[in-house]
């Protein structure tokens, strides 16, 4: 077992470090407070190939293995998670499912192009009255002849004023429950298509946030995305590579609230000395760096077996998979270590950490989502625990 980055892995980290050090740290503070979206600095991650990382360089894609691109994440959000969601919803729900289940004619028109970083992705699964319970979505899509009419409203939508795709879950069958889901690929210029507003958030504010509502809305048949009725199954195996994203989210956040705090400590004296000599401070460090360790390991081996299953089936053809209970298992612990450290965190800075001015009050703010979006910490543990139960199973 080698736990050590290849030279490629060790490449895209420095190279990720140094734009997100450089170029992206310096307006941070400004986007925040704005909550403006990083459109030059997201410009410059699709040119470095941040986008698409995972498509296969046939369709314009970096096609690293899997990671590369939790290294690649976790590095983005060392700095700023905001800018990690935009860039962990295109490379994973959004243009995981094309790859998987589009036809060419959609990987050319799409894929091709979420992979050179031209166009950003959006999933639309949470609607109003259905988020953890994805099979209660009331989203409708009626056949028209060549088209499909869809009506209903999807809320909480990362990306949703700036994507060039939107993957949307409508039921084309209502009496079949979860098995009458289908998953479409929605330009917002269809006619039809309105973002009706933005969610106010305590955080990742970088990252826009929106209510769609679908009135009428006219999407080609083309565009459907897989058969009638997969849509569910759709998003939950699009859901399980994308807590690999949110894992290694967690852990860059965690990382850089690590590397502030440690900084602080040593600067900041009481009592005539640093309060990194002090025992209280050094045992809330190591515990903070023991964690981020932990959930970097189930990181890497949820993103390992990905990169299993993804050899044995190179194309993406659709099958089963082991993946579901180590991305969950890495997104619970990481997620919910995020949020101890951020608050370690911000004990550690006294009254500073409670200040806009710090680095860490923002991390604190963005860490409390990590738990939640992409399925929560008892969604997960749902997960964990059915596979572990599951007959058969010592
Ligand atoms: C910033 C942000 C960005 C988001 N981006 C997207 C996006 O791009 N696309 C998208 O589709 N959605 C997105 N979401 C929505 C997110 O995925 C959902 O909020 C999440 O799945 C939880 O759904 P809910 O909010 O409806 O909570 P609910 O499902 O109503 O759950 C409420 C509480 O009950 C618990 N609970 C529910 N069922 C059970 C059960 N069976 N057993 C035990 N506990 C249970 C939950 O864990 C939670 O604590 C985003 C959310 C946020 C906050």
């Amino acid at each position: 077992m080698d736990f050590s980055l290849t030279s490629d892995q060790l490449l895209i980290r420095d190279t990720v470090r140094q734009f997100m050090e450089t170029e992206m740290r310096l307006v941070i503070r400004e986007y925040e407070r704005e909550h403006k979206y990083p459109t030059a600095e997201l410009r410059k991650l699709g040119e470095l190939g941040c986008c698409g990382m995972m498509i296969p360089e046939e369709w314009g894609g970096a096609g690293t293995d899997t990671i590369s691109y939790a290294v690649m994440i976790e590095e983005v959000a060392r700095v700023d998670a905001s800018t990690a969601v935009v860039v962990s919803v295109t490379n994973t729900v959004s243009a995981g499912p094309v790859l998987k289940h589009g036809t060419d004619a959609q990987k050319k028109k799409y894929l091709s192009r979420l992979a050179r970083g031209e166009i950003i992705g959006a999933f639309c699964l949470t609607e109003p009255q259905a988020g953890s319970d994805a099979g209660g979505i009331q989203a409708r899509a009626v056949r028209d002849g060549d088209h499909y009419v869809l009506n209903g409203t999807k809320i909480w939508v990362s990306n949703g004023d700036i994507s060039g795709v939107y993957i949307v879950f409508a039921k084309t069958d209502p009496a079949a429950g979860a098995r009458g889901v289908t998953a479409f690929l929605v330009e917002g210029s269809f006619p039809g298509f309105r973002v009706s507003r933005f969610e106010e958030k305590m955080g990742m504010h970088l990252s826009p946030t929106v209510e769609i509502v679908l009135s009428d809305c006219r999407v080609p048949a083309e565009n459907r995305l897989g058969e009638e009725g997969q849509g569910l199954r759709i998003a939950l195996e699009a859901l399980d590579g994308g807590r690999i994203g949110i894992a290694a989210q967690s852990v860059g956040l965690a990382q850089g609230a690590l590397e502030t705090a440690t900084r602080y400590a040593k600067q900041r004296r009481t009592f005539g000395h640093p309060i990194a000599d002090y025992q209280a401070i050094q045992w809330m460090l190591a515990d903070m760096q023991t964690e981020i360790d932990a959930a970097r390991m189930l990181t890497y081996q949820a993103a390992e077996v990905r990169d299993l299953e993804t050899r044995k089936k190179p194309s993406g053809a659709p099958g089963p998979s082991r993946l579901g209970p180590y991305s969950a298992r890495a997104k619970l612990y990481a997620s919910e270590m995020a949020n101890r450290v951020a608050y370690k965190a911000v004990q550690i800075h006294g009254s500073l950490g409670y200040s806009r001015e710090s680095d860490v009050e923002r991390y604190y703010r963005d860490a409390r989502v990590l738990t939640i979006y992409e399925g929560t910490s008892e969604m997960q543990r749902l997960v964990i625990a059915r596979d572990l139960l599951r007959a058969g199973r010592a």
